[in-house]
């Protein structure tokens, strides 16, 4: 296997190879050892069987022999046939068991089985000779026996031994040569094994290095190279072609340099869009707070509604306006119900028909000025209000609304068109003025102009009578359009010269104004009745006067054909308001001209003396001074009375 193939290998096979080699020298070694101990066994095993085995049989036999030869000498020496027969038998059983221990050596014995069998032969020779001790002994001849047992019982004994001791030599020998022999396997065995374990040892290392090296290489460049990577270096190249799990590795760290370079990419987009994001919260909460500024200092009251009506915020200038003291009064309320649920005319205001959430409802902003708005503590206003759409998504999820007290613009506007109806009235009046005024004026001048004419010829013709005539005419008219001028003049006058008001005793005013037209009463040949105790009135004098003058001067100047002709003069009190009248029981005037006749130049009677702006003048004093006035009369001959009322103003006596 090249180093190339073994490099393109998986870091787990080249272990596996590693630890696998390892595993077969031990394993050999481990055998090997194995197997020169059982060798060595055997060798023991062997010395233990054989020489070991012989040598003890030899010792036994000899010692059996000793004994055998000592009990002989005994049986010479035994006294009785009891104690023959006894020693006797102690010999039989030596010599069974030496015949026992011949039989042992016969199997073990390794050498010459001559030797043996010379050793066995001289041990069965001796029987005759121990026999006939023993029979000698037993026939009583002891001498004989002693000669025997001295003589050729000694000899055999002697071979025996000798016999005996070249077993045991060459047992001996055979016990020392494998003694050498193990001992020269144990030190053969001890030197390979010594080789083997270094063999191990070396192999162990190689493996171990170059595993080490192959693995610690292309980690390290790996490393350096994910270290570059780590400082930014994104296109630090590595070896992803490499084979095993480093090539592997190097995939998965390119991989991930790749990711890396995408999540940089991704990082640096985000990050722009997260400052973007942030410039923009920033602007928010910039214009959030102007918002709130601006919401907190508007004069304007203003709050928002979510699509059920119900309050999201209120501005202090809301609360304020709506009597509310904190936000949480009204926030999550339906602002309906709160403060829109009641029409000007206090009828029920019902939801579904509320302006203000229009707004939500249709998407379309809503302006109103005509309703009122309800505070917390029952009150109501004239409120004008505007309702805005809030669109989120394309849907309308609120809306925003703006209101403001304008009851006193209210105020203002009626009493603008309170002022603009009176300038139209005045301007109608004017018109009306204008034109009566020259159709009035024209009369006397075209009855001037006529009469200067006939003045003209009267006077070329010398007619003396008739230019008298002429001339009182002319004078007539030219008084006539004096009067009419003087009135014109006096109308203009009232509301712009203001006398200082005063306490009026009026019993005295009625009284003055008698005294004044006393020549018109006389020839008119009136009574007039004046109530006492008067309550006093307040007001300009002067033209209180006037009023006074030109009542009782048109009820004497309308008094008719009135045979008991009467004025009266008083006053009664009815709810509350001092009625002051004077009464006359002349021509009286038809109810449908009771308003008519207080118009300028409106006469009902062309053919007496007037101008028509008498009664105007008197009712114009009457408001000016706070007051009012009116007519009462049943009709035609059914005489009149004009009443009037002043005002109980500057806590004076009425
Ligand atoms: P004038 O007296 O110059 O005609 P006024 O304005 O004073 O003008 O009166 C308007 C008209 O009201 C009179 O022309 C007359 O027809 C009617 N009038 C006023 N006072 C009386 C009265 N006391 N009785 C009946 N008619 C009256």
């Amino acid at each position: 296997m090249t180093a190339r193939k073994l490099k393109d290998l998986t870091i787990g096979t080249r272990l596996g190879l590693g630890f696998g080699i390892v595993f077969v020298l031990f394993c050999t070694l481990t055998l090997f050892a194995i197997n020169r101990m059982e060798y060595l066994a055997n060798k023991i095993s062997l010395i233990h069987n054989h020489p070991l085995t012989v040598s003890n049989a030899v010792l036994k036999i000899d010692t059996h022999i000793v004994k055998m030869h000592r009990t002989m000498k005994d049986i010479v020496l035994d006294e009785s046939a009891a104690e023959i027969n006894k020693d006797s038998e102690f010999v039989d059983k030596h010599e069974r068991e030496t015949y026992a221990e011949f039989d042992i050596i016969d199997k073990s014995f390794l050498g010459n089985k001559a030797l043996l069998e010379a050793a066995r032969e001289a041990f069965v020779s001796w029987k005759p000779v121990r026999d006939e001790i023993i029979q000698l002994m037993r026939a009583g001849k002891r001498s004989a026996a002693i000669r025997i047992i001295k003589g050729k019982g000694a000899r055999h004994a002697v071979k025996i031994e000798n016999t005996m001791d070249a077993l045991y030599a060459f047992a001996q020998g055979k016990a020392d040569e494998f003694v050498a022999s193990a001992r020269d396997t144990t030190d053969q065995s001890i030197k390979t094994m010594y080789l083997l374990l270094f063999l191990v040892v070396v192999t162990v290392m190689i493996f171990t290095v170059y595993l080490t090296r192959s693995i610690t290489r292309p980690v390290e460049a790996l490393r350096a190279a994910t270290l570059e990577i780590g400082k930014g270096k994104l296109d630090t190249p590595l070896n992803i072609d490499a084979d095993g799990e480093m090539g592997e590795l190097a995939r998965s760290v390119h991989e991930m340099t790749v990711n890396l370079a995408n999540v940089t990419a991704s990082r640096d987009e985000l990050n722009e869009e997260i400052t973007e994001r942030k410039q923009a919260e920033d602007e928010l909460r910039r214009s959030e707070e102007r918002i709130k500024l601006l919401l907190e200092s508007t004069a304007e009251a203003i709050y928002g509604l979510d699509a059920e009506g119900k309050c999201t915020f209120a501005n202090p200038a809301c609360l304020k306006i709506l009597g509310y003291e904190s936000m949480d009064d009204v926030l999550g309320k339906n602002m309906h119900n709160l403060i829109h649920h009641t029409r000007p005319d206090g009828s029920p205001y019902p939801m579904h028909e509320c302006h203000i959430y229009e707004a939500f409802q249709k998407g379309t902003g809503t302006h109103v000025d005509n309703e009122v708005l309800w505070r917390k503590d029952g009150t109501s206003f004239a409120g004008e209000y505007w309702s805005h759409p809030i669109h989120e998504d394309g849907k309308t999820i609120g809306s925003v609304v703006t209101f403001m007290d304008i009851t006193e613009r209210k105020g203002l506007e009626k009493a603008r068109q309170k002022l603009m109806d009176n300038l139209e009235e005045k301007a109608t009046e004017m018109e009306r003025f204008v034109y009566t005024v020259s159709h009035d004026l024209k009369s006397p001048l075209i009855t001037i102009q006529g009469f200067l004419g006939l003045l003209e010829k009267d006077a070329l013709e010398g007619e003396t009578k008739r230019i008298q005539g002429d001339i009182s005419h002319i004078q007539k008219a030219a008084r006539q359009m004096q009067e009419l001028l003087a009135d014109l003049l006096e109308i203009s006058r009232i509301g712009r010269l203001v006398n200082t008001p005063e306490r009026v005793n009026f019993n005295q005013l009625v009284q003055d104004v008698v005294e004044l037209l006393d020549g018109q009463i006389k020839t008119c040949g009136v009574q007039i009745d004046v109530m006492p105790e008067m309550p006093t009135l307040y007001g300009d004098r002067k033209r209180l006067l006037e009023v006074v003058q030109n009542l009782i001067d048109n009820a004497l100047k309308f008094m008719g054909e009135q045979t008991a002709p009467h004025i009266e003069i008083g006053y009664h009190l009815k709810k509350g308001e001092n009625i002051y009248y004077i009464k006359d029981n002349g021509i009286g005037i038809e109810p449908r001209f009771h308003q008519k006749v207080f118009e300028l130049f409106e006469r009902l009677n062309p053919e007496i003396e007037g101008t028509g702006i008498g009664l105007a003048i008197v009712k114009r004093i009457i408001e000016l001074e706070g007051g009012r006035m009116w007519i009462e009369s049943e009709g035609k001959g059914r005489g009149c009375t004009f009443c009037f009322v002043l005002p109980d103003k500057h806590g004076r006596e009425t």
